[in-house]
């Protein structure tokens, strides 16, 4: 990392969709081989979303300025959100207290991750997840993210399940295109888990 890049100031928040998006964490449990970032690549949509330290839930406030300027807050970088739960919760809880609508994109692996049901901890301070299903098996899955933790696949499920339980909206995505990836099972299995199911293109962030 040279000099000039360490003093840029990160892009905590960027906008998409006419919504914020949070950028709190560079670190993952997956390994995506279609990942930008392990293709050297940490822009998304225009925004530069490298990190060199993982801001705290007041950098993250501070970087969003006035709240009531979005409907619609969504932790989202080239990291998984829930790496850093209590500093998303935190931050969540402020947004959710001015009445903003908060999702989370995730890959679904926060209770294997933290060895507890994390979900609970959500409620009431999240509206939505979208959780990265992507393949309709494990092996596939296995093939494309590369997980570096055991039975993430079905932890993953087992997750989904459980959310779509206890918060308002529960969706499962892939994307179309990747070798192997049956769009059709995977929107099946969405359904056998109770929680919706939204087909992705790759390289389209949302
Ligand atoms: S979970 Fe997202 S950010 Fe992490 S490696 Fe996979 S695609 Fe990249």
């Amino acid at each position: 990392m040279d000099k000039k890049s360490r003093t840029e100031v990160p892009n905590l928040c960027y906008q998409l969709h006419g919504n914020c998006y949070l950028n709190i964490t560079w670190h993952c449990t997956l390994r995506c081989a279609f990942c930008p970032k392990f293709n050297g690549c940490w822009e998304v949509q225009k925004y530069d979303l490298r990190l060199y330290q993982e801001p705290s839930a007041a950098e993250v406030l501070a970087a969003i300025g006035d709240i009531g300027a979005y409907s619609e807050f969504v932790f989202c970088g080239l990291g998984e959100p829930t790496l850093r739960l209590e500093v998303l919760l935190e931050v969540a809880e402020v947004l959710k207290a001015e009445g903003a609508y908060i999702r989370i994109n995730t890959d679904g692996l926060a209770n294997l991750v933290h060895g507890r049901d994390v979900i609970p901890e959500m409620v009431g301070k999240v509206d939505a997840l979208s959780i990265s299903m992507n393949a309709q098996d494990e092996a596939t899955y296995i093939q494309h993210c590369r997980p570096k933790i055991e039975r993430a696949y079905q932890g993953m499920l087992a997750f989904s399940r459980r959310a779509g339980e206890m918060l308002p909206e529960v969706t499962v995505t892939a994307i179309d295109g990747l070798p192997g990836v049956d769009i059709g099972a995977c929107q099946k299995l969405a359904e056998s888990l109770g929680v919706g199911f939204r087909r992705r293109e790759l390289d389209v962030v949302g």
